[in-house]
């Protein structure tokens, strides 16, 4: 692999050699191991796939994982009675409730309702602002992940000039909150834009780091990036592609081959952001299980 490439695939694979050896210690310390569960409503195949790879993820290292899938015309009093016992089961020691949830069950609440202790996703309004003032807290997994992707890969982040596109709670509002807090790993200058922010090219070609999480299909392209500059890819598309046999081809937000001659290092899609943020969930339920964060 070109020195070029971040190679979130590899870093997740080691984070997740870290984890297996932390939960075989705690079971052979005769602990509980800890224990994900997942709850999905309807049958959106994504979710699906999401939610399938983060049981093969918990399963390889060990995190017992179980999944709830409900149909998609359950009430949100049937969800929420289950998010209840979910916060109450002893044996569980994080939860999450796939997203997007139909259209009839209102997400915030949903979110509200969970036992900030179990919300390894991090999603819960205590939480998001423990993250903000510093606190110890479950970090969103994405914007988790992006941090650790620079932390292993040894890119400086102080003093740089950090461009976030995209402003979701999930992703650009996290990471930009992250990035510029006075921390290891961060203390960058950041520049949060958005769909109303005005001469955006402009403001791109000035980051040393651009976070490209937009949801736009290859949108950043090489005249919108300095030369030198470290590209962070989020976005994650099916592009249909007949040449494969499955029908697509994934790409990210940036337009990786004609940025990628341009940067100095770039995270592919897939095998960049995506890795890591499963990774993060997993590390979110050990923390859980070690009640590292909330005792
Ligand atoms: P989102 O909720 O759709 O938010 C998109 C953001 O981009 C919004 O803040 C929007 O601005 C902004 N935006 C849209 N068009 C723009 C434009 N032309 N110029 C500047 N800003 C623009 O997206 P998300 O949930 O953060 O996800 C972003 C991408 O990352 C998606 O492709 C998603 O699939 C992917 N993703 C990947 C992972 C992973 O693990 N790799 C995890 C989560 C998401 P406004 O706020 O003004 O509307």
């Amino acid at each position: 692999m070109s020195k070029k490439l971040i190679d979130g695939k590899a870093i997740a694979a080691k984070i997740k050699k870290e984890i297996a050896a932390e939960v075989a210690a705690m079971i052979d310390a005769d602990q509980k191991g800890p224990h994900l569960a997942a709850v999905i409503v309807g049958d959106d195949p994504a979710s699906q796939t999401y939610v399938s790879s983060k049981e093969r993820a918990c399963a390889s290292v060990g995190i017992t994982s179980s999944i709830y899938r409900l149909e998609a015309k359950t009430t949100e009093k049937d969800l929420l009675d289950l998010v209840e016992f979910l916060n109450n089961d002893p044996d569980v020691d994080g939860f999450i409730v796939q997203m997007p949830l139909p259209d009839h069950i209102n997400a915030d609440t949903v979110i509200l309702a969970i036992d900030p202790k179990k919300d390894v996703d991090g999603f819960h309004p205590t939480n998001a602002g423990r993250m903000m003032l510093g606190l110890p807290a479950y970090q969103a997994a994405t914007p988790y992940g992006i941090m650790e992707l620079l932390k292993r890969s040894k890119i400086e982040v102080s003093g740089k000039h950090v461009v976030v596109l995209g402003r979701s709670n999930i992703v650009g509002t996290p990471v930009s909150v992250l990035l510029s807090r006075k921390a290891e790993g961060a203390d960058a200058t950041v520049t949060l834009c958005h769909s109303r922010t005005k001469n955006l090219k402009e403001i791109t070609l000035q980051a040393d780091i651009l976070i490209a999480a937009i949801g736009k299909c290859e949108f950043v392209t090489a005249d919108m990036v300095k030369p030198g500059a470290v590209v962070v890819d989020v976005g994650i598309h099916r592009v249909e592609d007949a040449k494969i046999e499955k029908g697509y081809h994934l790409a990210g937000d940036v337009d990786f081959k004609n940025v990628a001659e341009k940067v100095d290092r770039i995270t592919p899609v897939p095998g960049g952001v995506g890795p890591m943020t499963i990774v993060s969930l997993l590390q979110n339920t050990l923390a859980a299980a070690k009640k590292t964060i909330y005792r």
